[in-house]
C-alpha cells in the first residue's frame, strides 16, 4: 500500500450517526439541536486529533467514542436492545496505511466497542472477535467491564417493545426477518473517516445492531469489509442501514474494488454501489466514504442520515434530512 499520497495536505473528517427513516416532520426541534450539537461535537474531536498532526485511526476512534458515549445513537450507551433484552454491540476499525483491521461482534459488557476492536487489531494476531472470548481478552488487557445497566435507556426499550408488538401482530408463524422492522428502530449506527496529513486513511463503525434481533445476530458493522474499508490507495469507507444487505453486497469494499479495478472516482464508486448492491435489491441505508485526496461523498437511499464534514480549513457541516 503506497504511503502518502497527500502531496496537497488536505486532510479532514467525515462521519455519520446512522441512516434510517429520519423525517424533519417527526423530529422534535430540542432532538435536531441535540443531534447536531453532538454531531458537531464529534467532528471537532477527530479534527483537533488531525490538525495537531494526529493519525487517521485516532481520529476516527475518538470520534467514533463521542457517538458511543451519547444515548443519542445506536452505539455504546445508546445501543438498541436484542429480542431478549440484552446489548449485543459490533463495531469495526481499519487501518488504511497499514491493511490491519480488528472487530469484535456480539459484546455485551463493553462501553466503547470501537476501543476493544482497535485492542484487537494491535494486541491479537486476529481481526474479529465475538462474545465472551471477546470479553474476556479485554479483562486481560486491563479494559474495564460495564454493567448491563448501562446501556438500559428508555427510548430504546419503547422501540423493543413496539417491535415485539409487531410481531406479535404478524403471528406466530413469522419469522425474525419475515416482520419488516421500521428503519425507525434501527437508525443510529455511527461511524467516521478520516485523511491525516501524512496522507493515511482510517475508517470505524460502531453499532448495537437491530432491534428485536435474535440468535445471536450479527450485523455488518462487525465485518471487514461489508460495513467497513480502508486502504491508502483508494479510500476509507462505513456504512450504516441494513446490515444484510450490506454483508451480502460486500457494500464498503466494492466501493474500492471500483475504484481500483475500474479507475472510478469516489463519487461515482459509491453511487453506483449504494444503486446495485442497495437501491436494486430493496435494501436501505448509506455510507460515508474519502479517499486519499480528501474528496469525501455521503450518499444514503433513506428519508435522511445523520452525517457531517469538517475539512481542511473548512466550516463544520452537519445534516440530518435528505435536503
Ligand atoms: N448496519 C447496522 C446493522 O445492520 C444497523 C444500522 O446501521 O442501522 O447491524
Amino acid at each position: 500500500m503506497s504511503k502518502n499520497a497527500n502531496d496537497i495536505g488536505n486532510f479532514g473528517i467525515v462521519i455519520h450517526g446512522g441512516a434510517g427513516t429520519i423525517l424533519r416532520e417527526k423530529m422534535s426541534a430540542e432532538m435536531e439541536a441535540e443531534v447536531t450539537a453532538r454531531l458537531a461535537e464529534t467532528l471537532r474531536t477527530g479534527y483537533e486529533i488531525l490538525e495537531t498532526g494526529g493519525s487517521s485511526l485516532d481520529a476516527v476512534q475518538r470520534a467514533v467514542n463521542v457517538m458511543e458515549d451519547s444515548p443519542l445513537f445506536n452505539a455504546g450507551k445508546g445501543a438498541v436492545f436484542t429480542h431478549d433484552g440484552k446489548n449485543e454491540q459490533d463495531a469495526t476499525i481499519v487501518d488504511g496505511a497499514t491493511g490491519m483491521a480488528g472487530a469484535v461482534a456480539g459484546v455485551k459488557h463493553v462501553a466503547n466497542p470501537i476501543n476493544l476492536a482497535r485492542m484487537v487489531m494491535e494486541k491479537t494476531p486476529h481481526v474479529l472477535l465475538i462474545g465472551d472470548g471477546a470479553e474476556t481478552f479485554a479483562v486481560t488487557e486491563g479494559m474495564h467491564l460495564v454493567d448491563e445497566k448501562y446501556f438500559h435507556t428508555e427510548r430504546r426499550r419503547e422501540q423493543l417493545e413496539k417491535a415485539l408488538e409487531k410481531e406479535r401482530k404478524a403471528g406466530k408463524g413469522a419469522g425474525p426477518f419475515e416482520v419488516r422492522l421500521s428503519e425507525d428502530d434501527r437508525h443510529g449506527t455511527v461511524g467516521a473517516v478520516a485523511l491525516d496529513k501524512e496522507g493515511n486513511l482510517a475508517a470505524a463503525t460502531s453499532s448495537g445492531g437491530m432491534t428485536n434481533k435474535k440468535f445471536g445476530r450479527v450485523g455488518d458493522s462487525a465485518l471487514i469489509g461489508a460495513g467497513t474499508w480502508a486502504d491508502n490507495d483508494t479510500c476509507a469507507v462505513s456504512t450504516t442501514g441494513h446490515g444484510e444487505y450490506f454483508m451480502r453486497g460486500v457494500v464498503a469494499y466494492d466501493i474500492a474494488a471500483l475504484m481500483a479495478y475500474k479507475n472510478m472516482s469516489l463519487e461515482e464508486a459509491a453511487a453506483s454501489v449504494i444503486h446495485s448492491k442497495l437501491t436494486l435489491r430493496e435494501g436501505t441505508g448509506g455510507l460515508i466514504a474519502i479517499d486519499r485526496q480528501g474528496n469525501f461523498t455521503l450518499p444514503f437511499n433513506t428519508e435522511g442520515m445523520y452525517r457531517g464534514h469538517l475539512m481542511k480549513g473548512g466550516q463544520v457541516v452537519v445534516r440530518i434530512f435528505r435536503d
